[in-house]
């Protein structure tokens, strides 16, 4: 098992295609999403990350970036309808992915197989943060408070739970870099770690594999 992981800086991703480029990529319910966005910098940035997102998936499925489809898979009910995106491409081979973006940055990680989802979270290391919002983070509240809450919001995503929920418990048990969590709502084994980030940014990734190997690289074009 491996995870790649890119930083993507959101305004490279937007200076990459022109807007119907990146348009033409999209798929009628990712078209839909960038029409209910009431704010044009939010459409903006979604047409970008998505491009990139879908090129890099693309990339790793040997097709184009148009080609790539989702499906939907939900931890809590196997509904197909909704839950997290689990992306395909037309000879069946199926990978698990994750996105996160935070200010001037997003983050995707792309994992080998869908048995084994990821979760990746970036969060922007902000001096006035507001903890008692965060029930997650608890203790030192500075940039490892970030760390914190990116490990906690890792986790649910590679879990497909949500943080409404209790936040998840670390067990105590570290298999290399991975700290192995217990998620409320999920009977699985999950396994954490903080991955490198940009200057003034936290991130980490989450998995269920213990012994995954993790490539961090930004995103170029
Ligand atoms: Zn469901």
């Amino acid at each position: 098992m491996s995870i790649r992981i890119w930083t993507v800086p959101t305004a490279d991703a937007a200076a990459w295609a022109p807007y119907e480029e990146a348009y033409a990529v999209m798929d009628s319910r990712e078209r839909q999403r960038l029409d209910r966005f009431g704010r044009a910098t939010d459409r903006l940035r979604y047409l970008a990350v998505h491009h990139v997102y879908r090129s890099l998936l693309g990339r790793e499925l040997g097709i184009h970036p148009a080609e790539v489809a989702f499906r939907r898979s939900c931890a809590r009910c196997e509904s197909p309808e909704h839950g997290r995106p689990v992306p395909y491409g037309p000879d069946g081979t199926t990978l698990s992915v994750s996105l996160s973006h935070s200010a001037a940055y997003a983050v995707v990680a792309i994992g080998d197989s869908p048995d084994v989802p990821v979760g990746v979270d970036i969060e922007r290391v902000r001096p006035h943060m507001d903890w008692s919002r965060i029930p997650c983070v608890q203790g030192v509240r500075t940039t490892h408070g970030f760390e914190q809450w990116t490990r906690a919001e890792a986790l649910v995503k590679a879990a497909g739970t949500g943080l409404e929920a209790d936040p998840p418990r670390y067990t105590g048990h570290a298999f290399g870099p991975w700290r192995a969590a217990l998620v409320p709502g999920s009977a699985r084994d999950w396994y954490v770690r903080s991955i490198r980030s940009p200057e003034g940014y936290a991130a980490s990734v989450a998995s269920a594999s213990a012994d995954a190997t993790v490539t961090v690289a930004q995103w170029r074009p």
